[in-house]
């Protein structure tokens, strides 16, 4: 059998960074056969300049907004954005298909091996079934009232086959589950719909992403009023619980399900602590997925970094959409989160983007670190967190 060996400037195992005394040893497939101390590594060792990791997780995008590239400005704030996001959905079939094969090579080239992608529609189906990336597919439900929670829910249950049998033919084992979009868009039926249909599977839901989102449910009024206008619909048509947005929604949900919260812009402490021990109480898991640069795109604010570190929070990252950043690019997301944040450490942000978002993804057995057996995919990183580049 053939080997490769690599060796870079530091190397990144998963879980701990080293210097340029390791190499890691895989075979022609990439296949991980060991790490070993340069005076055991033998001849022929490829040596690069940067940092080399395993394949990136990205566990937070929306491939099939790819086409609103550079269409929504930066820095509209999140109503102002989602009025645009809904309303500017017409665009030519070719268009949109032509985006979405650049946005999955782009992420692909760039070393990303596995993606957590919302959907409200099957449109990335096609290229999804003949990609080399690992599909999490969320498909996003939203459902305003309960009156249509039925019918809305058979509505992406639809959307939901259709990617599972496009994808049936792939040798990959992705995966799809129904997901809602937010506290802002799901009644309390189609939140008891969606419970019943995800026992024990990967979900999502965009979380506290603006303050409104706490305005609405504490008092019924706020800026989100806005976006229902343009659905027709004139009150807030959910219940006002005189709580935040997550203590009014999480509750919904018992069926051991892994929750991916997106965002948490503005999540204050006490909500963590809440999220927190409902999810022990009741039997669910809960990651906290960090997307800083789409934060930065709409609202130049970023997440509550340090807050949920303290509290022991699993963090992964995400891209978002391209309606809402500059690139799909998790270490352009770890170049962000270490100019924001200095005091972070390189390992913690790179364990955040591979072996967390792995074990996150229970993709675990096959990605996210250098671990014999495994075959995580081989990223070159350069050391100003600037580019990435698939090497294997
Ligand atoms: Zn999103």
């Amino acid at each position: 059998m053939a080997y490769r060996k690599f060796k870079a400037d530091q190397l990144f195992d998963g879980h701990h960074l080293h210097g340029n005394d390791k190499v890691l040893i895989t075979d022609d497939s990439g296949k991980v056969q060991s790490l070993v101390p340069v005076s055991e590594a033998g001849e022929d060792v490829q040596t690069f300049s940067g940092i080399l990791s395993p394949g990136l997780i990205n566990c937070h995008c929306h491939l099939e907004l790819s086409h609103l590239k550079n269409v929504i400005p930066p820095h509209t704030g999140l109503i102002g954005f989602l009025c645009s996001v809904v309303t500017k959905r017409e665009f030519p079939r070719e268009v949109i298909d032509q985006e979405i094969i650049n946005a999955e090579k782009e992420m692909y080239d760039n070393g990303i091996v596995a993606v957590g992608d919302i959907g409200n529609t099957a449109d990335t189906a096609e290229v999804k079934s003949k990609s080399k990336i690992r599909w999490q597919n969320f498909v996003e439900v939203l459902s305003f009232t309960d009156e249509k929670a039925n019918e809305n829910i058979e509505h992406y249950k639809q959307v939901a086959n259709t990617l599972k049998q496009k994808l049936q033919t792939s040798n990959l084992k992705h995966r799809t589950s129904l997901v809602p979009h937010a506290p802002y868009s799901i009644s309390p039926k189609t939140f008891k719909l969606i419970n019943e249909l995800t026992k024990g599977q990967i979900i999502s839901i965009h979380n506290q992403e603006h303050p409104a989102e706490d305005i609405l449910y504490k008092t019924g009024g706020g800026d989100y009023l806005k976006l229902f206008k343009i659905f027709g619909i004139d009150q807030s048509p959910f219940p006002v619980t005189g709580l935040s947005s997550i203590r009014s929604v999480l509750p919904h949900f018992n069926n051991g399900q892994t929750i991916f919260l997106i965002h948490n812009t503005f999540m204050p402490e006490e909500d963590v602590v809440f999220a927190k021990e409902y999810a022990n109480a009741h039997g669910l898991k809960l990651i906290w997925c960090l997307c800083i640069n789409a934060n930065l795109y709409i609202e130049n604010k970023v997440p509550p970094v340090e807050m949920l570190m303290t509290h022991d929070c699993p963090i992964v990252l995400g891209t978002d959409s391209y309606s809402s950043n500059w690139q799909l690019s998790i270490t352009k997301e770890m170049q962000s989160l270490k100019n924001k944040f200095p005091s972070l450490s390189i390992e913690t942000i790179l364990q955040w983007a591979t072996i967390n978002g792995a074990e996150a993804l229970q993709w675990d057995k096959e990605l996210g670190s250098f671990e014999k057996g495994k075959r995580p995919g081989i990223v070159l990183i350069d050391s100003k967190f600037e580019s990435s580049k698939k090497m294997l």
